[in-house]
């Protein structure tokens, strides 16, 4: 099925990050476990191989390979490590704003950095008083002569402590219209991060605090005009976000089948392999079919955005069916493991607590319902694919 989607190309770069992904990123797996602590060096060496310019434009010296092929780098990654895709799909969302509405000179400045890997950048809406709601958000920048003042707090905000350049969006006056977004660079005085908090899974990667005391940033910094900050957060959570998750769900979901069935070979029952006990099939079977349904739904909307069509239900569609799916195949794969699976030396129960994660970001599976219940109902409010086509469609013809 997934060559209906990829071309050679596609399939040769999913090989290189496979490769790179089990000689660099497992091996350290059980130390990122262990400890817990944010993997600086590890992001850092993965951002250097270019991928997290994946979608930025040859001629800002990214790779110009569109979603698709964000999708299989992600995907590669997050089948080895779950934190290790979110740390890529993280920064790889903080690129959007600037694709979509960066100035000449910041896409000069900026772009370039971050296809090379010397530059992380990150996406900060979140806060701890309005979670998903984004206009319900406080945090402010104030006007100063050529600056802004920024104040307040962004939670959650993925690599936020390995990110240089985050794209904080806070209020600079009332309403829809009275949010604004800034590239703000993490060596400013007045910016802070919060202690780096371990969570239930994702060992390595960091979703933390981002503080704003009195933080001075120019006037320059500002991503499109004041007001732009409600569509820099929309755009970027629907066109990036989204598929991006998706893409951390898909490995994570390729990992669990994978050891799935790997287990049910390797152990015997009743003199047989056990997968040969009939509901242990018929799990693995299951496991297979949402593997395929959830893969189809990712790679279609990430070739969708490729070619600059309408695609805001199928990237919503994607998320909730890659999310759900591996959640469901996380419990069908502890049912097969049984008691064996429990033990923190299992991958599987890494598996399922990482997949665990990614129901959260760009939309709860609730909020993603909610948004196609909208488009059935024909209440939809137009599409970012759509307004934003010319910036999402893949920048380089692919070929073979
Ligand atoms: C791994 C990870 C990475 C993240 N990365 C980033 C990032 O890079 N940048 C960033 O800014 N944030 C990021 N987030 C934060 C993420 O966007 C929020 O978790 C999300 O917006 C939901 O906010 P909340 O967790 O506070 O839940 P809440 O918004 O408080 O929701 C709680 C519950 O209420 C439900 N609910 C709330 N409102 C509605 C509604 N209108 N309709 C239906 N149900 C609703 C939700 O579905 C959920 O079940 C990340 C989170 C995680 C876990």
């Amino acid at each position: 099925m997934s060559g209906y989607f990829t071309t050679k190309r596609h399939e040769r770069l999913r090989q290189e990050v496979r490769d790179f992904a089990e000689t660099e990123v497992r091996p350290l797996i059980p130390q990122m476990e262990a400890t817990r602590t944010v993997e600086y060096e590890l992001s850092r060496r993965i951002a250097r191989q270019g991928w997290i310019g994946v979608t930025i434009a040859r001629q800002y010296g990214g790779m110009g390979l569109g979603h698709l092929a964000k999708t299989i780098i992600i995907e590669e990654l997050a089948r080895v490590s779950g934190a290790m895709g979110a740390m890529v799909q993280a920064s790889q969302l903080g690129v959007a704003k600037i694709v979509h509405f960066g100035s000449k000179a910041q896409k000069w400045h900026w772009l370039p950095r971050i296809a090379a890997g010397h530059c992380m950048p990150t996406i900060a809406v979140t806060e701890p008083g309005s979670g998903g709601h984004v206009l319900g958000m406080t945090a402010s920048a104030v006007r100063d002569g050529d600056d802004y003042i920024l104040n307040g707090r962004k939670v959650f905000v993925g690599n936020s402590h390995v990110g240089d350049l985050h794209g904080v969006v806070v209020r600079t006056g009332p309403g829809s219209r009275g949010l604004s977004a800034f590239l703000v660079e993490s060596n400013r005085p007045g910016f802070s991060l919060g202690e780096h908090r371990p969570a239930m899974g994702l060992h390595g990667f960091s979703f933390g605090e981002l503080i704003f005391d009195n933080c001075r940033v120019p006037a320059a910094n500002l991503l499109g005009t004041e007001g732009d900050g409600l569509p820099v957060a929309y755009s970027s959570s629907v066109l990036y976000g989204r598929p991006n998750l998706t893409a951390v769900s898909l490995g994570i979901h390729q990992a669990l089948v994978e050891e799935t069935v790997n287990f049910a070979s390797k152990r015997h029952r009743y003199g047989k392999p056990l997968y040969e006990v009939a509901p242990v099939k018929i799990k693995v079977g299951q496991m297979q079919s949402r593997l395929m349904t959830a893969r189809l739904a990712a790679y279609h909307a990430a070739h969708l955005l490729d070619e600059g069509e309408p695609c805001d239900a199928e990237l919503m569609n994607a998320k909730l069916i890659n999310v759900e799916l591996a959640l469901d195949s996380g419990r069908a794969a502890m049912e097969v493991h049984a008691a064996s699976g429990l033990f923190t030396d299992s991958p599987v129960e890494r598996y399922v607590r990482d997949a665990h994660h990614i129901y959260a970001p760009a939309g709860t599976s609730d909020v993603q319902l909610l948004r196609l219940g909208e488009v059935a109902l024909g209440l939809g409010k137009g599409q970012w694919s759509q307004r934003l086509a010319d910036s999402v469609r893949r920048q380089e013809p692919l070929g073979d």
